[in-house]
């Protein structure tokens, strides 16, 4: 079954079509991958998952609902976390007020600053990040700020944070990007143990090891159409996908 649907989805940003007819499912359960060359529309694409930007025409529907309109935060509620290209993380922030702030943000919808010492009285919360933060390795710098983390233990500390929030779907923005060969070597082992536990993920990566390593599917997008639609194994010899990478 689709968690996912896409259909024709078009986006143009003045007379620029970033995404022309843009249709996709994702299973339920799978890792997919988006790929494709600088411009091709891959960040667009995921701004249409997550509430960012609406398309000109066309639909998104996760879950049996539509996502058109909806705000971010709604979005999330419904079940999609999403880790950002860049940390997105309060650097002046513990761990575990993080992962924290990620759960209020889910069951809240908001997270007010004004109310910390309710949060510090929500030992159910504090619990869940505490377990969130275990599973991840990181229990042991939970009171560190957030901001002396390595780039590799940013990036976990961001999943531990969509993880808090129990996504049915998590959308992945270059996950491993600027991470050294040994970091991005974990995070992938890390990324395919969460798979393991059925999480639906949508990935969008450069980097064709980490591709190749995790996704059960791969749909390539090139000037804003998607190109090829398929198993790893049969992406790697298309000559449609070879010709975009390459030509462009
Ligand atoms: P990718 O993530 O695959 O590198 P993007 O989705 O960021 O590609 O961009 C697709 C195209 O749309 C690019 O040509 C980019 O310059 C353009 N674009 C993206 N966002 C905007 C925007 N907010 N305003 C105008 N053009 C944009
Ligand atoms: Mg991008």
């Amino acid at each position: 079954m689709a968690i996912l649907s896409v259909r024709n989805v078009n986006k143009n940003f003045g007379g620029l079509a970033a995404l022309a007819d843009v249709n996709l499912k994702v299973e339920e359960g799978m890792v997919h991958a988006i790929i494709g060359p600088n411009g091709a529309g891959k960040s667009t694409l995921l701004n249409c998952f997550v509430g960012r930007l609406d398309p000109d025409t066309g639909s998104v529907d996760f879950d049996g609902t539509s996502l058109l309109g909806l705000k971010p935060h709604e979005i999330n509620q419904a079940g999609i976390s999403r880790v950002f290209q860049t940390p997105e993380i309060f650097g002046e922030l513990t761990l575990v007020e993080n992962v924290m702030i990620s759960a209020f943000a889910k069951r809240d919808g908001a997270f007010k600053l004004n109310g910390w010492r309710e949060v510090w009285r929500a030992q159910d919360i504090h619990g869940l990040a505490m377990e969130t933060l275990s599973d991840l390795g990181l229990a042991g710098f939970s009171l560190n700020n957030a901001g002396q983390l390595s780039r590799g233990d940013k990036r976990r500390l961001e999943l531990a944070m969509c993880l808090v929030q129990k996504p049915k779907l998590l959308l992945l923005d270059e996950p491993t990007a600027g991470m050294a060969r040994a970091d991005t070597n974990r995070t992938i082992s890390l990324l395919k143990e969460i798979a393991g536990r059925g999480i639906t993920m949508i990935v969008i990566e450069h980097d064709m090891h980490v591709v190749f390593s995790l996704a059960d599917r791969i749909s390539v997008l090139s000037q804003g159409t998607i190109i090829a639609e398929d198993l790893p194994e049969k992406i790697k010899g298309n000559p449609r996908v070879q010709e975009a990478y390459l030509g462009g």
